[in-house]
């Protein structure tokens, strides 16, 4: 079909034009009456609107009918746009809508794939996956003093987007507080209120990874453009930008722009921005523009209150001596509270037992003693070291010696191994390396311990160390 398309705008426009804006077009796929095509950037399905959409319209017309509609996918960038694919759909010139409720979200935030793409006619906005989980929504966010005044911000800022003076929102607190699951929140709520807002939920590394990308790949402007016209932006995790100037730049640029339009922008970090290190001074004063609200601990009722509200979200029921005993026990972090409750309804099923005080007991024991054991990445990058009669400075230099270089890997090995830091964030710690390294190192270690004795005498004296 697109190819007796493309014959008739062949015929019908000037040979030059027909090869910049024609030849680059890949047909991706048709259903029904629907031909989706791919387009290299923003930019270049802009001037097709523009420019041919009348001539677009009497090919397809020809080939498909009076109902025969045009999908835009637009990939920003070859490389990151697979994994993360912005599909960007335009209308075609067909004025009633078929879907009034504008983008679904995604079931699973998890799975990266695309969803059927499908058009908005009538509306010309652009449209983009807004990556939020809609499980995480204001509904079920437990409400408690520890995180009264960033739920009542976040509620704030979805009901009227870009118009409180809280811009940016900035959520912060210690891990498993929360953070995310209010940013997506906030997100799942503008959508529903205002279902043509464009929301796009990011996490820093990926937007780092995106920007990192599109500079390999040429598209820096095009990466500016796909986030200058979001309007609501929400980043997560802002911490991992420290240290990273061209991303900081970028996001500045971006950051300003939005900002000046009215536009929102939702920043989570782990720490407050007098905290925040290696960020430019620049970026931590607009963070200042708005509001920052912290998370913190919930209180042992907000702690039962949440065990409940999960549980029946669930659809099961525990007696209230054992959802007690758990929020005594399970302190700091709200995952934590729910890995203990993952952990009993499995034990439980499985071995079609009861939820019993001496099970709760032996579920929340192992949990205490986990969160002890967790280890931090300093402390790995020191026995390590030691191990092999190093210094840290040494372990963490440039040299290429090979038994330095065994004992950097293992130290990354362990890092992935007994931490929760990623790939990227455990080679910017030990010696500032990408987690393109961090990967091959743990590769490496793992082919090695199985074909070498000495290098597993090495694992298993280290792992000793490191969890005794
Ligand atoms: P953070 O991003 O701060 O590390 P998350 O947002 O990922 O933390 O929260 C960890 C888990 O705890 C998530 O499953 C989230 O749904 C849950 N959670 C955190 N706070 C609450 C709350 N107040 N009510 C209900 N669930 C919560
Ligand atoms: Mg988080």
């Amino acid at each position: 079909v697109w190819n007796e398309c493309l014959s008739f705008i062949k015929d019908n426009i000037k040979q030059q034009a027909y090869k910049t804006w024609f030849e680059p077009i890949k047909p991706v796929k048709l259903a029904g009456e629907a031909l989706t095509i791919q387009v290299p950037s923003k930019f270049f399905y802009e001037w097709l609107e523009e420019h041919y959409i009348k001539l677009l319209r009497v090919a397809l017309v020809k080939q498909l009918g009076e109902d025969a509609k045009l999908v835009y996918d637009v990939r920003m960038e070859n490389n990151y746009s697979s994994s993360n694919p912005h599909t960007v759909k335009i209308p075609s010139s067909n004025r009633n809508p078929i879907n009034p409720q504008g983008v679904t979200v995604p079931m699973d935030i998890n799975k990266r794939e695309l969803k059927n793409p499908f058009i908005i006619p009538g509306i010309q906005k652009v449209k983009i996956e807004s990556q939020l989980n809609p499980n995480y929504n204001f509904a079920s966010f437990v409400e408690g003093d520890s995180n009264r005044l960033g739920r009542s911000a976040g509620m704030a800022v979805a009901n009227k987007p870009g118009g409180t003076s809280f811009n940016p929102l900035l959520i912060y607190g210690g891990v498993g507080l929360g953070k995310t699951h209010i940013a997506h929140a906030i997100g799942v709520e503008i959508k529903d209120k205002y279902p043509d807002k464009t929301v796009l939920y990011i996490s820093s590394e990926k937007f780092t990874q995106q920007y990192i990308d599109s500079v390999k790949g040429n598209t820096r402007n095009d990466f500016i453009h796909f986030y200058q016209m979001i309007d609501v932006l929400i980043i997560d995790d802002v911490q991992f930008l420290s240290g990273k100037t061209g991303t900081q730049d970028v996001f500045f640029h971006i950051f300003n722009h939005l900002h000046q339009n009215g536009k929102q922008v939702i920043l989570t970090s782990d720490k407050a921005p007098v905290d925040m290190q290696d960020i430019e001074q620049r970026l931590l004063s607009r963070f200042k523009w708005g509001l920052s609200a912290e998370l913190q601990a919930p209180d042992y009722e907000t702690r039962v209150s949440i065990l409940k509200n999960k549980l029946y979200r669930d659809g099961v029921e525990m007696p209230d001596e054992i959802i007690e005993y758990i929020a005594k026990h399970i302190k700091s972090n709200v995952r934590e509270l729910e890995g203990v409750l993952i952990s009993m309804i499995a034990q439980a099923s499985f071995n079609r037992k009861e939820f019993t005080l001496s099970l709760t007991k032996q579920i929340v024991d192992k949990f205490v003693k986990n969160t002890k054991r967790e280890v931090s990445i300093d402390y790995i990058q020191k026995v390590v070291s030691s191990y092999f009669e190093l210094d840290v400075a040494t372990l963490q230099s440039k040299t290429r010696k090979r038994h330095i270089v065994q004992a950097r890997q293992l130290a990354m090995y362990f890092a992935k191994r007994m931490t929760k830091a990623s790939l990227a964030s455990i080679g910017s710690q030990i010696g500032k390396r990408d987690h393109a390294t961090v990967l091959h190192a743990c590769k490496t270690v793992d082919n090695l311990t199985e074909t070498d004795k000495q290098f597993r005498k090495y694992v298993d004296d280290i792992t000793k160390k490191l969890t005794f």
